[in-house]
C-alpha cells in the first residue's frame, strides 16, 4: 500500500509515513497501535484528515479510523443513535433528516466524520455537538479497557473538550452517541437562517440554507485543499475587549456567558487586507479570510509561513494573538501549533 498522506489530509499536503492501516473494527485499531508500540514507533489516528497540517513525513504508522455503523433506538422523548467513528459526518447529518430524525441540520456540510466531532465539540451556526451528545466510547490503547465517557465527562468547550487533553494521547473514539429530541426547536441566530420564519420552517429548509452559506463562502477541499477555519476565534477578557472596541467600533464581536468577549478571526484577517494574499502555493481564501487555502501545490513551509504572516500582521493591528484551529503533526506526533507559527 502507497504510504502517502496525500489523499488522508484535506490540505492535499505532500508527505509520508513509514506505513498507513486501515481499521475498520476497534481490534484492528488497538493492534496496529500496539504493534507500533511494540516497534517504538509513534502512532497518529486519524480520520477524514480534515483538520491537520502534515509539518513533515511522520516518522510511524498512521492508523485510519474507519468503524463504521448507525443504529437507532426510538423512545418517547428522543431518538438515540450509536454511530461509528468512522461514519462521515455530512452522511450521519443527511440519513437523520432522511429519517425524519432532525437535530443536526445547523452542522451540514461539516468536513471530517464522527469520531472526530467531539474533539473540538465541533459548532457551526449556533448549534453545537454538545447539544445533541450522549455519551463518547473510547478505547484505552495501552490496557484495551473500553470507557463510555457521558457528554459532561467529555468536558466540553468552546472547540474544546478532554479528547484535547487528559484522553488525548493513548486512546481513540471509536463511537459516539447522539440523542435527538422528538420536540424539534429549530435554531435561527446566524447569518441568513434569521430570515426564516421559526413558526413555518422546516429542517431539510435549516440544511439547504445551511448547506448554499458553506459552498457559497466556503472552498471545495477537492478543488482547494484546506482544513477548514485555519484559526480559532480569539476569546478576549473584558479590558481588552473594552480598548480594542474604542478603536475598532465596528469590530463583530460576541460577549459569552463567562463575561469575556468573542472576535471574529476572518473579520480581523480581511481588516489586515489579506485575503488572496499568497506565499508559495498557499493562500488567504478570497472569500473567507479565516481558510487558508492549498492553491497551487503548497507545501507545508508555505503554509506556515503564510499562517506566521496572517498572525503577525493581525497581532501588530489589533493586539490580538491567532491561535491555529488546526492541529500540526510533525515527525513523531503532534507539536504546537502556536510555536510553529510564532
Ligand atoms: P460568520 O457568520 O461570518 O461569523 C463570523 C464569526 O462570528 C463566526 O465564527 C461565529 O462564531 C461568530 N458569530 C456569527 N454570528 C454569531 C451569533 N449570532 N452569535 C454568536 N457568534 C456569532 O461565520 P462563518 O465563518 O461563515 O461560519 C459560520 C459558522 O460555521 C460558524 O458557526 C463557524 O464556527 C462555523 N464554521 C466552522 C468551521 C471550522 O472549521 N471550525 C469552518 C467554517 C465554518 P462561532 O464560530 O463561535 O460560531
Amino acid at each position: 500500500m502507497s504510504t502517502s498522506l496525500k489523499p488522508f489530509n484535506t490540505f492535499g499536503i505532500q508527505s509520508n509515513a513509514s506505513q498507513i492501516v486501515i481499521a475498520q473494527t476497534v481490534q484492528q485499531l488497538q493492534q496496529a497501535w500496539s504493534e507500533a508500540a511494540l516497534a517504538q514507533q509513534p502512532a497518529l489516528i486519524l480520520g477524514e484528515g480534515s483538520n491537520v497540517l502534515f509539518l513533515d513525513d511522520f516518522a510511524g504508522t498512521v492508523i485510519i479510523n474507519r468503524i463504521i455503523g448507525i443504529e437507532v433506538i426510538e423512545k418517547d422523548d428522543a431518538w438515540y443513535l450509536h454511530v461509528g467513528a468512522g461514519e462521515n459526518w455530512h452522511h450521519l447529518v443527511e440519513y437523520t433528516l432522511q429519517h425524519s430524525m432532525p437535530g443536526l441540520e445547523n452542522l451540514a456540510l461539516i468536513p471530517g466524520c464522527v469520531g472526530s466531532s467531539p474533539i473540538q465539540n465541533i459548532g457551526a451556526y449556533g448549534v453545537e455537538l454538545k447539544k445533541v451528545c450522549d455519551y463518547v466510547d473510547c478505547v484505552d490503547l495501552r490496557s484495551g479497557e473500553q470507557h463510555r465517557l457521558s457528554s459532561p465527562e467529555c468536558l466540553f468547550g468552546y472547540r474544546d473538550s478532554i479528547f484535547k487533553h487528559q484522553y488525548q494521547d493513548g486512546y481513540a473514539i471509536t463511537a459516539v452517541g447522539l440523542r435527538l429530541p422528538k420536540i424539534w426547536q429549530p435554531v435561527l441566530t446566524y447569518g441568513d437562517l434569521t430570515r426564516l420564519d421559526p413558526a413555518t420552517v422546516t429542517p431539510l429548509q435549516v440544511f439547504d440554507a445551511v448547506c448554499l452559506m458553506r459552498m457559497t463562502k466556503l472552498p471545495d477541499p477537492r478543488v482547494n485543499g484546506n482544513a477548514g477555519s485555519f484559526f480559532k476565534n480569539p476569546v478576549i477578557i473584558g479590558e481588552q475587549a473594552a480598548e480594542l472596541l474604542s478603536n475598532f467600533p465596528n469590530a463583530p464581536h460576541y460577549p459569552q456567558a463567562d463575561g469575556t468577549t468573542k472576535l471574529a478571526a476572518g473579520w480581523l484577517i480581511d481588516q489586515c487586507e489579506l485575503k488572496g494574499f499568497k506565499i508559495g502555493g498557499a493562500a488567504v481564501h478570497r472569500q473567507q479570510a479565516l481558510v487558508l487555502i492549498n492553491d497551487a501545490q503548497a507545501t507545508s513551509q508555505d503554509v506556515v509561513k503564510l499562517a506566521h504572516h496572517v498572525r503577525q500582521r493581525v497581532g501588530e493591528k489589533f493586539n490580538v494573538w491567532l491561535e491555529p484551529e488546526v492541529r500540526f503533526i510533525g515527525q513523531q506526533g503532534e507539536v504546537s501549533a502556536v510555536e510553529t507559527i510564532a
